[in-house]
């Protein structure tokens, strides 16, 4: 194998200790892993500080309570929101679901329809469907980006909604968010951003790109599981209804009729994932000390790495663009790539193997499944070199 250049080293792996030595974690845009100060904030949430919120009239309640609107500030000072524009929800599938329920369905008129693209998660599609919505859809470019000028080209007054994915999931292609806003704008639509694969590696104001919507997950950002964001912009959350019913959510309750609590409150039905907002602060406060741009620079130099490495093997067929954003999808010619995934494993090195959730996809790129390597702030050039000793290994067992 080549010699690989130097890219410039984060060396946060020891902050990670469910990553043992040797080991290369490649799944990032699954999950993240989660760095000790994140599992400290959520031991210390249980172990020491636990209580309800909102409801407590004792002081640990109380405290708790501050710590969780804490979290929600931290939220949206980190994508440039206001903190009653932040509702924290189980994660971006179940954003999109709120929005489809709350804002899309209760507005369809006939003929309306919805913009989506060719790269959208499930998570971007499904809601709107069941919202009973017909969806059109964006092509890629030849190098697999959302194509903007077809969007234009396209879109008309019978969309209300247009929804991307800022960053893709499976080709790591990231979308001008800008001139897409800017596109969905000209014809009176309305657009949401799936942000999920792009708040752990890119920086993001949603005040300067202009969305209405942007959702994200906490757990691909080294948060917990079961805690995301919808972030909405206040005028549209105020005219939307409420998603789920229950506690919190209300202004006042009598069996007549009952009255709802402004956003973010509104949505926000039953106790909350009290500990996963703490935790996500954490995560923030973590990716934040590193810093987003050190991240971005850090993946972008292993994604043209892993590459060009990869890309000097014969049978490898890659995807998406050469400036993909911390995400490298590939086959290896006649090969499943859950055999490369297989063969990856016992050479201690995770990758997804796959459709991704993402089959329109799939079949868009005339492929049945990819394997996709995806890096995070703990990767190094070290686990580039597993991956690629594993692929020529695969090729030697295949070929
Ligand atoms: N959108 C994108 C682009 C994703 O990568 C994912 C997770 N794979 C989702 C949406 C759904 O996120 P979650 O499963 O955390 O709700």
């Amino acid at each position: 194998m080549t010699m690989l250049t130097a890219t410039r080293p984060l060396d946060r792996v020891a902050d990670f200790p469910a990553i043992p030595a040797g080991w290369a974690y490649l799944d990032t845009a699954a999950t993240a892993q989660k760095p000790q100060p994140v599992i400290d904030a959520i031991a210390r949430g249980y172990g020491e500080t636990y209580a309800t919120v909102h409801r407590g009239v004792y002081q640990r309640s109380a405290d708790m309570t501050l710590a969780y609107e804490a979290a929600r500030r931290r939220v949206a000072g980190f994508i440039g929101g206001q903190s009653d524009e932040c509702v924290f929800v189980r994660g971006a599938t179940e954003a999109i679901n709120l929005v489809a329920h709350s804002w899309a369905a209760p507005r369809r008129q006939p003929g309306d329809r919805v913009l989506l693209s060719q790269l959208e998660h499930h998570s971007n599609i499904v809601p709107w469907q069941m919202a009973g919505y017909e969806v059109d859809v964006v092509p890629l470019t030849a190098d697999h980006c959302i194509d903007l000028d077809a969007m234009a080209a396209m879109i008309g007054p019978q969309h209300k909604l247009v929804a991307l994915a800022h960053v893709s999931n499976v080709l790591g292609s990231v979308l001008d968010v800008q001139r897409a806003a800017e596109i969905a704008h000209s014809v009176g639509a309305t657009i949401l951003i799936d942000g999920c694969q792009a708040v752990p590696r890119l920086p993001v104001d949603v005040a300067a790109l202009g969305c209405d919507f942007y959702v994200f997950s906490g757990h691909k950002l080294y948060g917990p599981t079961g805690i995301g964001v919808l972030w909405g912009r206040a005028d549209l959350l105020e005219q939307m209804p409420p998603y789920q019913g229950g506690g919190s959510m209300i202004d006042k309750v009598s069996f007549a009729r009952t009255t709802y609590a402004p956003p973010p409150t509104r949505f926000e039905a039953g106790t909350p994932h009290i500990v996963g907002a703490l935790g996500l602060h954490a995560a923030i406060d973590y990716v934040e000390e590193i810093g987003l741009a050190a991240i971005h620079a850090h993946e972008t130099a292993l994604v043209r790495e892993a590459r060009e490495a990869l890309g000097r093997i014969n049978s490898v067929r890659l995807f998406g663009p050469e400036d993909s954003a911390g995400i490298v999808s590939f086959e290896v010619g006649g090969v499943h790539p859950h055999d490369v995934g297989t063969i990856l494993d016992e050479a201690k090195v995770a990758i997804r193997a796959g459709h991704h959730c993402a089959q329109p996809l799939m079949e868009a790129l005339g492929a049945e499944a990819t394997a996709r390597a995806s890096f995070g702030v703990y990767n190094g050039l070290q686990d580039i070199e597993a991956l690629v000793r594993g692929i020529e290994r695969v090729t030697r067992i295949f070929g």
